[in-house]
């Protein structure tokens, strides 16, 4: 009944949306939400900066990267978190392939141009090192993962970028494998930081998986199901923790995907609150167009955010081979812009 009842809580939670969100967490007794009425009750403070994933536009940026660039300016964005970059080897330095594999890549330094041009700021990458199928990082694996982030550092520089982000999970099936990835994590941290730049980790659903010594990593619905009567062990961590409290916080931030966390059975104002200092970055993000499902809590997210003294957020768009991803973009634009959630 507890995994029924767990499940049900979250998925109430997700669909009554902003205005009911306080009273149904205080109804359902949820933890870290405390002064959640008094958040709503004000208007919640404005960014100043509207920021886009890369990722949201597929081919429609990456087919005409200057036109969609300037395009996006005009819907009110400001700056970008990068998505689809890889480094050419033989070239020697990092390009974004066009759209469904063709030959007319942009290289790394026109796109930074074309990002000046129309007068967006390149503030964040997602990166994610390639290891051979089902790899683990590990001892045996963690010279070519460095070796990775090594490589594309200059165009990183280059870009300017605050951020460089590992948006994808490397594969865990316990809690070992998980802390072996915090511990690949904090010397990734700190080889960025020696160069300027902070590194970060992306959250999907799967990070709430709970792992346990030498076991199988397990879905929230079924996190209990390895928990006998009688058992008394301490209940065990989801992966997110695992690599939370695994990292230092000088090496590691997250980026919390607020809609990704919500598919994962959790709270996002749970998370922000209890690790205020380590959620520096948020992907806001809905089922397609922000705002437009009422579903998330993007009022108290946003306020409690930026009461955290966090400033850096992109909005996130799937679907992307609809056609409509820039209209999209626009109407999300649109949307933030008039719930005052940016100036
Ligand atoms: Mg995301």
């Amino acid at each position: 009944m507890a995994n029924r009842r767990e499940f049900l809580k979250s998925a109430s939670f997700m669909t009554l949306g902003a205005l009911a969100a306080s009273k149904m967490s205080a109804a359902n007794g949820m933890n870290g939400v405390d002064g959640i009425s008094a958040a709503t009750a004000q208007a919640p403070m404005a960014g100043t900066n509207l920021g886009f994933q890369a990722y949201s536009l597929g081919g429609e940026l990456l087919n005409n990267p200057a036109d969609a660039l300037k395009k996006m300016k005009g819907y009110g964005y400001d700056q970008v978190e990068l998505a689809f970059y890889g480094f050419d080897d033989k070239a020697g330095h990092g390009q974004f392939t066009s759209w469904g594999g063709g030959s007319n890549p942009t290289s790394a330094a026109d796109f930074k141009k074309m990002a000046d041009d129309a007068g967006i700021k390149i503030v964040s990458s997602h990166m994610t090192p390639t290891l051979d199928r089902g790899a683990k990082y590990d001892k045996s694996t963690e010279t070519k993962i460095l070796d990775f982030w090594k490589k594309i550092i200059p165009d990183h520089k280059m870009f300017g970028v605050e951020y460089i982000v590992q948006p994808s999970l490397p594969t865990i099936n316990n809690l070992e494998d998980a802390q072996n990835v915090a511990d690949i994590f904090n010397k990734v941290g700190a080889l960025l930081k020696e160069n300027g730049i902070k590194f970060g980790y992306h959250n999907h659903s799967n990070e709430f998986n709970k792992v346990v010594p030498g076991g199988e990593a397990v879905t929230p619905y079924y996190q209990r199901a390895f928990r006998r009567p009688g058992d008394t062990s301490p209940e065990p961590k989801t992966i997110e923790e695992v690599f939370i409290e695994g990292t230092e916080k000088q090496n590691v931030l997250f980026e919390l995907d607020c809609y990704w966390t919500v598919m994962g059975q959790q709270d996002p104002l749970v998370w922000i609150n209890k690790y205020k200092d380590r959620i520096q970055l948020l992907h806001i993000k809905d089922f397609i167009v922000i705002g437009a499902s009422g579903a998330m809590n993007f009022e108290n997210i946003f306020h409690d955010f930026y009461a955290n003294g966090h400033r850096n957020w992109f909005v996130e768009i799937e679907d992307i081979n609809s056609g409509k991803q820039l209209e999209r973009a626009e109407a999300s634009a649109k949307w933030l812009k008039s719930k005052g959630f940016v100036k």
